[in-house]
């Protein structure tokens, strides 16, 4: 490869972007970050039939959810366009006439065939896969064997994707191909023409296959859905670019959490590994964990809000940075935003805990001396601090005869109505002791 890096995501709008292309376009991106170059956009959308603009448009807001910009594009423009296939139907008329002029091309039935010339060694090296090597007439054939000719303009006018791809590559200045490695088959084919055409062919990187945790194609549920699904399954931008970093690729240092930065710092197409990928969701889950830990907290707050929104609570009264430190006094529960957002609801209303408590498994006794080491608490505590009221608890049982367990499960329940959460004197130093103490009111335990 010569002079700076120019590398190529192309989708066709035929779907939104899944998994295999966005890691497609995340490694491209990765590519041209780390080398100082162009990452460009181009939509290959001769299918007529099954590209539409939504598609095109879901591509691109999937993109940049995942925080991948590009250089030049259909929305961007560039030197190099236009970034639609669609757009450059000259391009593919004139370099058919000139193969047609030089007798290297044909036409039949009204399509124009490449001939395969036999003979021809095909090699190139991938960055990836190393050294590869084909015969041209191996290249396209027939099932018998026999060499098949290589349609490049249909009967309808348009290119096919084998001789467009080459057209657009080269006149786009493309000389990195990164795309996946259900394209090697097609390498050959893209290679003769660039051969008779008398261009340079870029370099090459294929990724490996992405395969499901049954270690089978990925399927429409195990992958292929949109990255937005996986926005609203609660996966971060960051935790999703984080685990497609990782399929197929690892930081020589074994780092396994990172910043989009630290992955463009890290980034070697040459460690990238030929065995197929499996897309383990239980690693995701992980990978979207830390990086919620280590997400800003309004940054994290925004992300959760939706979600609670949309659980039905009114979130007008509450301030900003009371929910973000809501968030923080959770500590790294949940794997997913999804999760953090139930987990939490309690810190945004009380009505989630009365729908789940109705304390009524305490007996009488433990309530009259849970009301009175509660009353004291709220009245007593000097500092509504968590570490306060950990002391303050522990002189008031040993005291008064009394355990944590006995006076800090019912709180627990009273304040979240969960089993689960937070250390009880974090979650009661967040709610604030007015709010702790209406809790507590409802329940007739103070
Ligand atoms: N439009 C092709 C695809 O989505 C592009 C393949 C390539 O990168 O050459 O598979």
């Amino acid at each position: 490869m010569t002079g700076k890096a120019r590398v190529r995501f192309a989708p066709s709008p035929t779907g939104s972007l899944h998994i295999g292309g966005a890691h497609t376009a995340l490694f491209n991106w990765l590519y041209a970050r780390r080398n100082g170059g162009s990452f460009i956009l181009r939509i290959e959308d001769t299918d007529m039939e099954r590209s539409t603009k939504e598609y095109e448009q879901s591509i691109l807001d999937g993109m940049r959810w995942m925080g991948l910009d590009w250089d030049e594009g259909p929305d961007k423009g560039g030197d190099f366009g236009p970034y639609r296939q669609s757009e450059r139907m000259d391009l593919y008329r004139k370099y058919a006439k000139q193969l047609l002029d030089e007798g290297k091309a044909y036409e039949k039935d009204g399509a124009v065939f490449f001939k395969v010339v036999p003979g021809k060694e095909l090699r190139f090296r991938d960055e990836v896969y190393g050294n590869l090597d084909f015969k041209s007439e191996n290249a396209s054939v027939n099932h018998d064997g026999t060499i098949k000719d290589i349609v490049i303009m249909k009967r309808d006018g348009m290119p096919t994707y084998n001789y467009a791809v080459v057209i657009d590559d080269y006149t786009m200045g493309i000389n990195m191909v990164i795309r996946g490695e259900d394209h090697i088959i097609n390498t050959p084919k893209q290679l003769l023409i660039y051969d008779a055409l008398g261009f340079e062919a870029p370099g090459f990187a294929h990724l490996p296959m992405i395969l499901g945790k049954d270690k089978k194609k990925l399927s429409k549920r195990q992958g292929a859905t949109s990255v937005f699904e996986y926005n609203d399954m609660g996966y971060l931008p960051d935790g999703v670019f984080n685990f497609l970093a990782l399929l197929g690729w690892s930081p020589k240092n074994g780092q396994e959490i990172f910043s989009r930065e630290e992955a463009v710092e890290m980034f070697d197409i040459s460690a990238v590994t030929r065995k197929a990928a499996v897309l383990d969701m239980d690693k995701l889950n992980h990978i979207n964990q830390e990086q919620m830990k280590i997400m800003d907290p309004m940054k994290l707050l925004a992300v959760i809000r939706p979600f609670w929104i949309e659980m039905g609570f009114d979130l007008s009264g509450l301030s900003d940075e009371y929910l973000a430190s809501a968030l923080h006094t959770m500590g790294g529960r949940g794997q997913t935003t999804k999760q953090l957002a139930e987990y939490s609801d309690y810190f945004v209303t009380f009505d989630v805990v009365k729908a789940r408590y109705d304390a009524s498994e305490i007996k009488e006794e433990t309530r009259a001396v849970v009301k009175k080491f509660y009353n004291a608490l709220l009245s007593e505590c000097a500092e509504w601090k968590a570490d306060k009221m950990e002391e303050f608890t522990k002189e008031w049982i040993a005291a008064n005869d009394s355990s944590m367990k006995e006076v800090c499960l019912p709180l627990r329940w009273a304040l979240t109505g969960r089993k689960v959460s937070p250390g009880v004197f974090e979650v009661a130093e967040q709610l604030g002791r007015d709010e702790c103490r209406r809790r507590l009111e409802y329940y007739d335990l103070v």
